[in-house]
């Protein structure tokens, strides 16, 4: 049944299949974005718009970004030999909010996961191995503690070993399955600061 007339019951269904948005949710946002001012709505579908085009990866490190290179990749006082990969720019986020973090990182956009099909070639590792072409001295792998975490984290420990570049894996403080970007900020340090070499 078309409770609500086309137009808004099709607002409710873009919503509804946007993450973590079931449907009384996204009867709830579309009832809240049909009482907004035209001007605010036209602010929203903007910056979506907006971001969409223009938000890529990092030619360097391929974290999300509106520019060629990041903000991190292009400060100088950055340490570039050090790289800490992560799978997902939320994850950077989480250890910037640190404060404490020198190096520069690399996001994967994902991990590996033979049993949802996502293998070494559908994450970003091809650019990291070309990174390693330059002077680095360190890769700190910070993916998450999950199966898929400590996958990847294998696959790329054994990728790199034979290049003689130092690896090490974030110290399992970090919560099994836990979300790095739900971990607070004290027990990243700890993790960081306690990481072993593989
Ligand atoms: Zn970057």
């Amino acid at each position: 049944m078309d409770y609500y007339g086309k137009r808004m019951s099709k607002l409710i269904e873009q919503l509804s299949a946007l993450p973590g948005i079931g449907s009384k949710s996204a009867q709830r946002l579309a009832f809240h974005i049909i009482h907004m001012p035209e001007e605010r709505v036209k602010q929203l579908t903007d910056a979506i718009t907006d971001a969409r085009e223009n938000v890529r990866y990092c030619k360097e490190c391929c974290t999300l970004t509106d520019q060629e290179i990041c903000p991190i990749c292009s400060n100088p006082a950055r340490d570039k030999r050090t790289i800490m990969v992560v799978e997902t720019t939320r994850d950077l986020a989480a250890y910037e909010k640190t404060g404490k973090y020198e190096g520069v990182y690399h996001v994967l956009h994902g991990a590996i996961s033979p049993m949802l099909g996502v293998g070494p070639g559908d994450i970003r590792l091809k650019e990291l191995i070309k990174r390693l072409e330059g002077d680095v001295s360190e890769v700190i792998i910070a993916t998450n503690s999950s199966l898929e975490g400590e996958t990847t984290a294998m696959y790329i420990s054994k990728l790199i070993k034979p290049t003689g570049i130092k690896v090490s894996r974030i110290a399992s403080g970090v919560p099994v399955g836990g979300d790095l970007e739900y971990i607070d900020e004290m027990t990243l340090l700890r993790a960081l600061e306690g990481r072993v070499e593989l």
